[in-house]
């Protein structure tokens, strides 16, 4: 089931025109676009990988949701569909619902948050991070680490590596450490799931040193999938029933509803400590809105709630993990170097290893990716040392242990078809890999530099 050996549990209704363009048309946008793939316009773009956040197909069911929406400033029916639902499926008694997940994590870190304290997590996602940051905090990343050994499959990547927890929370002074998080599945290295164990062993750590668990439950329904299929005494447990498992070791959780509600916007926080959500009401008043609605109109919240119930059904699951495995074996079959094992929603390429004749300050992993859109208009990002920055006090690049790109899947939208095209663009770029050129910034701007930043490549471009 892991690997897809069904076809897809839904078949399309309503369809979105792709426009096709030619190879020297490509060229020419990714010039004018400063060789940077997020200032293409998506017009331009054959299958867009950039992301899975947001960038998914709401169901039948989702849309017909959407006119039912109750759009009453307070206590709208919306809400309270909305409520239950988390109620129902994650097992926490108060839900608030944020305009997405950088939403919930403003009011969580609010609350929880002062200037010197550290969090230490499985590894925070940008957001995460930036939000500690922002409050003077000190953001501890805690992987697994046979995260590095990339072509090593292992089944649960995305675990916290407790052994250091312990340490960190032995030697703390008290005080220092406000929280623990742990981030489902772990996105930053690589859609990586969390066992069941590993879970459970955090919240005792949690609980011996007095410590609230919070869980980043983005992809929790993905992880879950993860868990019943590869750890031992889930085989026969529904995704419910491991969903509640999960969250029941969790104090509160921030959630994005652009991954596991299945929706395009929206978001929430939840908890069942009654305390902590009359503190994280007041703070959801001043930055989202009225608690019942939190930024989101009264459909959003119908759709989120319609999106819970069909992403925690095993069909879709399958299909979910099933397609992003059939893309690994794509990948493989093209000669790309991929992270083993593939994670929940993206696969990526070991463009360090695979464009080996680039140094890491020439960014191989965004030559790639211009290189995938010339050849076959896919849209891809660059994990590496552009995304990574400069060190704040050597100002030199910060270059990070890997130099990746990230092929993400968005649900429900490509089929199988889309993503051999996928491959087929890679086996081409294969045939021209050493003849591809670094990339050099013509523009840099100081913080978040993937965004804007602009390049020029550093020698012809092949063909
Ligand atoms: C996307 C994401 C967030 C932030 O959610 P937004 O809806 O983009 O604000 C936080 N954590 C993880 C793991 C994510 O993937």
């Amino acid at each position: 089931m892991e690997h897809g050996t069904k076809a897809e549990s839904y078949r399309i209704k309503m369809v979105e025109p792709l426009r096709s363009t030619t190879r020297k048309e490509r060229s020419q946008y990714i010039e004018t676009a400063g060789y940077n793939p997020f200032l293409l316009s998506s017009q331009d773009v054959y299958v867009d990988l950039l992301t899975d956040s947001g960038t998914g197909a709401m169901s039948d069911g989702q849309w017909s949701a959407l006119m039912q929406g109750d759009e009453a400033y307070a206590g709208s029916r919306s809400f309270a569909r909305f409520e239950q639902t988390v109620q129902e499926i994650m097992g926490f008694d108060y839900v608030l619902p944020t305009h997405q997940g950088r939403g919930a994590e403003n009011i969580l870190f609010t609350i929880y948050l002062e200037q010197g304290k550290t969090v230490p997590n499985n590894t925070h996602f940008d957001t995460t991070k930036a939000h500690v940051l922002h409050k003077g905090g000190r953001a501890l990343d805690l992987p697994n680490p046979d995260v590095l050994r990339t072509q090593e499959v292992s089944p649960f990547k995305g675990n916290m590596d407790l052994t250091r927890l312990r340490q960190v929370l032995e030697e703390s002074p008290p005080g220092a450490i406000p929280l623990i998080m742990m981030t489902l599945t772990n996105n930053s290295v690589g859609g990586q799931p969390v066992s069941m164990a590993n879970l459970r062993a955090t919240r005792q750590l949690a609980d011996e040193f007095g410590l609230p668990l919070v869980i980043d439950a983005c992809r929790f329904a993905e992880n879950a999938y993860f868990i019943k299929h590869r750890e031992a005494g889930y085989e026969d447990r529904s995704i419910r029933h491991i969903v509640r498992e999960m969250m029941s070791y969790a104090h509160a959780c921030t959630m994005s509803g652009k991954k596991d509600a299945l929706v395009n916007i929206g978001g929430f926080l939840a908890t069942s400590d009654r305390s902590l959500y009359e503190k994280a009401q007041t703070w959801a008043v001043l930055f989202e809105g009225f608690p019942t609605y939190g930024g989101l109109a009264g459909r959003d919240l119908e759709a989120m709630a319609q999106g819970l119930q069909e992403v925690v059904k095993e069909e879709y699951l399958a299909d979910r993990v099933g397609q992003v495995a059939y893309l690994a074996r794509v990948l493989r079959q093209a000669g790309a170097p991929i992270v083993e094992p593939p994670g929940g929603h993206a696969v990526y390429i070991d463009a360090g290893r695979w464009l080996g004749h680039l140094r890491p300050d020439e960014f191989p992993g965004w030559s790639l990716s211009v290189a995938l859109y010339v050849e076959g208009g896919v849209r891809s990002v660059e994990i590496g040392t552009v995304l990574a920055g400069r060190h704040p006090h050597t100002q030199h690049h910060d270059h990070p242990a890997l130099e990746l790109l990230r092929l993400a899947v968005p649900r429900r939208v490509y089929t199988h078809r889309h993503l051999e095209a996928v491959g087929h663009t890679v086996a081409k770029v294969g045939e021209q890999l050493a003849h591809l050129p670094g990339m050099r910034f013509t523009y840099e701007p100081p913080v978040l530099r993937h965004f804007t930043a602009r390049f020029a490549p550093l020698g012809p471009w092949p063909g």
